[in-house]
């Protein structure tokens, strides 16, 4: 048996998903050799390519934290790159809908939230001039947020590998990261899969979704209080028969864990309800058709033309959460040196929603903290 061969690089990212993605173009736009090392044979294929497919506009998060900032800032890069690089979006606006008088507070304190947070485009509507938008809805009154929109995920992380790899960067596939140690010369990493190797680099980016807190507590010389724990929080989608009589997306006021069951439209203009929540575990993302029931109830609370026998099965993601159920929710973790003393190291936790939307604006902080 002979040992992995060992090669030394300037960064080294680990997850080719959306954030990995971003973070790693925005290195090599600064001039730093990077080097992506994913452990499947795709780019995102993980929680990057089972989500909703929503550029959000920063609603909802708490005021100060770096969900809400990222989410703003990176909602306004992203549309710009999308409109610079032609990449399929649509700013298709959406309504979060009372469809009940107890919700009507609810709307009042999610507008006066955002406005908080820098969303200050929220338009109240009564009842009667959301069903002028959206004839088939039942509301008491909405919030129409102009700026949410709608993007082709794939498109996006074919147009940021493709803007890595005309800086010189690269992505190995199938090249998971097993093992890392911090030395004073730098991290070294232990890849295993097609070809296994060692690599020493000055700069690490742990960007490796549900893989980021295995591959941290894998990182020798790292405190362990550096590393949160982990938590899996499933969010089923069912898929609609026919077309969905919206051009909108269509929100309920949000639950604790996450949105509530949505109504949202791919490009082509396909419905998909959800995500629900459902803590587990071990990630598995198969879809149990017994749910379908819990969403007809929630779907017709805001559309209840909804036929019976309308909905089918769809696919599944997992939030990576770092607090348990009931806990409130965890602000983005973006540990660079000044969380764990470590220098060329950053750790990134928690990258649930909305993560897609601030992508660019998450990939500008790291490029900063590993300057
Ligand atoms: C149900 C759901 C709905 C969502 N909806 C939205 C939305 O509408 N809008 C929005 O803005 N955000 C949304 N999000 C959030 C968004 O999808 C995520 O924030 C984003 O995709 C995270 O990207 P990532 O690159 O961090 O992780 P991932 O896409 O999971 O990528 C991590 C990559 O790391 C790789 N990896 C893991 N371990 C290792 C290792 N040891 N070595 C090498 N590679 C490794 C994995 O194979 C994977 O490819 C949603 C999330 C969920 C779960």
């Amino acid at each position: 048996m002979h040992s992995p061969e060992e090669h030394a690089v300037d960064c080294v990212v680990a997850g080719a998903g959306v954030v990995g993605l971003a973070i790693a173009r925005a290195l090599a736009l600064k001039g730093h050799e990077v080097l992506v090392l994913e452990a499947t044979g795709l780019v995102g294929s993980d929680t990057s390519a089972r989500n909703s497919e929503v550029i959000h506009a920063g609603i909802y998060y708490a005021p100060g934290t770096l969900k809400a900032r990222l989410c703003v800032e990176g909602r306004a890069a992203l549309y710009a790159y999308c409109e610079a690089r032609g990449l399929p979006h649509r700013r298709a606006g959406k309504l979060i809908v009372a469809s009940s008088g107890a919700e009507l507070d609810k709307l009042a304190a999610i507008d006066a939230h955002a406005r908080a947070c820098g969303v200050t485009d929220l338009q109240p509507l009564t009842g009667a001039e959301a069903r002028a938008l959206e004839p088939a809805l039942r509301a008491e009154a909405a919030l129409l947020s102009p700026s949410t929109g709608i993007i082709d995920s794939h498109a996006l992380m074919l147009a940021l590998r493709g803007d890595l790899e005309d800086t010189g960067g690269m992505i190995a596939f199938n090249a998971p990261i097993l093992a890392g140690e911090i030395t004073a010369q730098g991290i070294i990493i232990d890849v295993g899969g097609d070809e296994p190797m060692r690599l020493s680099c000055a700069r690490f980016v742990n960007a490796a979704g549900h893989g980021a807190v295995p591959l941290a507590r894998a990182l020798t010389g790292l405190p362990t209080e550096a590393v949160p724990p982990a938590y899996f929080c499933k969010g089923s989608y069912f898929t609609l028969s026919g077309r969905a009589p919206f051009t909108r997306l269509i929100y309920p006021v949000p639950e604790q864990a996450g949105l509530g069951v949505h109504l949202t439209l791919d490009l082509g203009g396909q419905a998909r309800f959800g995500p629900d929540t459902e803590w587990i575990d071990a990630p598995d993302y198969t879809v149990d058709p017994a749910r379908g029931a819990g969403f007809y109830a929630a779907i017709r609370r805001y559309w209840p033309a909804l036929p019976d026998g309308a909905l089918n099965p769809g696919y599944a993601g997992i939030r990576p959460k770092i607090v348990p159920a009931g806990a409130p929710a965890a602000d983005f973790r973006i540990d660079g040196p000044e969380a764990h003393g470590v220098a060329g190291l950053v750790q990134l936790f928690g990258i649930e929603s909305p993560g897609l939307t601030a992508s660019l604006a998450i990939a500008d902080m790291v490029a900063e903290k590993l300057s």
